[in-house]
């Protein structure tokens, strides 16, 4: 892709990605009346009667905040909130075409957490639900936690929970794949940052033992009893253990997963993994190692990255739209942990599915069958928002966080409409 291209893009006629779109007619006096004063008089009192009535006469329920204040953007680092603009209003394009939700993106001009924390509560009427995006660890833990706990709408960092949620799906087919059992399985983290922590918190709750993980960041091994440059969210992973560096945690490992920077493991330590290794080399834009070098090391290797030139791309917008779609159309108060593994079994089974010849052909491929090459669902599959939402909202009625009762086929099927 050239630089260029994408300037244009971005600058093309009205600039930037998203505008506010009216859904009902203004044409005339009466619809003014109606729109506004004094019509609009009478949606005011009955939501302020009954403050549910909101979701009646307001766009609140199909409206999702991207909030962000630009201390973690892309791999980019704290480039601040105005230059994270593109990417908030590139969220809000992406919940609109993948799941139909309205998204205004809001960029905050403040590192405080505690900034970021009153901003999102005061924005409580305006919105359904929150998306926390692109704020760096160790401030986006503190964060999330708070806002989870004093909001009633629900609200996700998908740094986080994307990547946790999404490649778990992926884990779980290539366990399938290459026949392990997940609580056998030694698995090894590059990067120890909102990504990586989250995705092994989930990886537990799937079924990998805490202490079969092993957890690096730019120090090695994150150890019981080390000092320097952690955290708690860190320490939760501090293992008494004598290896000190990824070379050595990597020493028969069954699963790689980087959540850090390009390059930041060699091929010789690959060579040296368990049989059959699944690799998930997550950095972007360049992974930690890239397949073809995996590939010379290794024949029998299941690997995922980011990007959309390999097979298996892990990509957050597999996850984010539909996840919000099922979570505000249950009227979920959060998205708990119940809601995330729905979505992590929903793409894992959807995967294991035969592909339509239509979805094939948009990644110019003839067949696409469960394999190696095909662990998880492709974001242009329509089918991708039929299966993920309907298990999250279905989630949120069986763990009782959800305001609205949601009978699956029907919802399904209004979906599909
Ligand atoms: P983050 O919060 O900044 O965390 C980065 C982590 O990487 C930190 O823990 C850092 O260590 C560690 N790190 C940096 N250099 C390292 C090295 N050479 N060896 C080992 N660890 C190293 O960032 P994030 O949001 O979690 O994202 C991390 C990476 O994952 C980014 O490249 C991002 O693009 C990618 N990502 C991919 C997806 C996907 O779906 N494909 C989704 C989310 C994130 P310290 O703690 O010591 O600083
Ligand atoms: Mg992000």
């Amino acid at each position: 892709m050239k630089r260029d291209d994408a300037l244009e893009y971005h600058a093309r006629g009205r600039p930037g990605k998203i505008a506010v779109v009216p859904t009902k007619p203004l044409t005339n006096q009466r619809d003014l009346a109606l729109a506004y004063s004094p019509g609009v008089a009478e949606p005011c009192l009955e939501i302020q009667k009954n403050p549910e009535d909101a979701y009646r006469y307001t766009a609140k329920g199909n409206l999702v905040a991207v909030v962000t204040n630009g201390t973690a953007v892309l791999g980019l680092g704290n480039i601040g909130a105005l230059a994270g603009k593109p990417v908030m209003e590139g969220k809000g394009n992406l919940f609109k075409q993948f799941a139909d939700l309205d998204c205004f993106d809001l960029e905050i001009g403040s590192e405080s957490p505690d900034d970021v924390i009153r901003f999102c509560q005061l924005l409580e009427p305006t919105v359904g639900g929150i998306n926390l995006e692109d704020i760096r660890a160790p401030d986006c833990f503190y964060i999330e936690e708070t806002l989870r706990k004093t909001m009633k709408i629900p609200v996700f960092h998908d740094d986080q929970h994307g990547t946790a949620i999404i490649s778990g799906a992926a884990l779980l087919n290539g366990l399938e794949l290459v026949g392990k059992a997940i609580d056998e399985i030694r698995v090894v983290f590059s990067g120890a940052g909102a990504a990586a922590i989250s995705t092994a918190e989930h990886y537990v709750r799937l079924g990998v033992r805490r202490e079969h993980i092993t957890m690096c960041d730019r120090q090695g091994v994150i150890y019981e009893g080390r000092v320097e440059d952690m955290d708690p969210y860190k320490a939760r992973f501090a293992r008494p253990t004598e290896l000190r560096t990824i070379e050595q945690a990597l020493e028969d490992a069954d699963v790689f997963v980087g959540l850090s920077v390009a390059g930041a493991v060699q091929k010789e330590w690959i060579a040296r993994m368990a049989k059959r290794p699944i690799i998930f080399a997550l950095a972007n834009p360049v992974p930690e190692i890239l397949p073809d070098a995996v590939r010379e090391v290794r024949d029998d290797a299941i690997i995922a990255t980011g990007r959309s030139d390999y097979p298996n791309q892990v990509n957050n917008v597999l996850g984010f739209p539909f996840i919000f779609r099922g979570a505000l159309d249950a009227r979920a108060t959060t998205v708990n942990e119940e809601m995330k593994m729905a979505a992590t079994r929903a793409l894992a089974l959807l995967a294991r599915e035969d592909v339509p010849e239509s979805v094939a052909k948009l990644y110019g491929l003839k067949k696409v069958t469960f394999g190696p090459e095909y662990l998880i669902p492709f974001p242009f599959d329509p089918r991708v928002l039929l299966w993920v939402a309907p298990a999250v909202a279905w989630a949120a009625v069986a763990s009782g966080v959800a305001q609205e009762f949601v009978d699956i086929d029907h919802y399904r099927t209004q979906l599909e409409a």
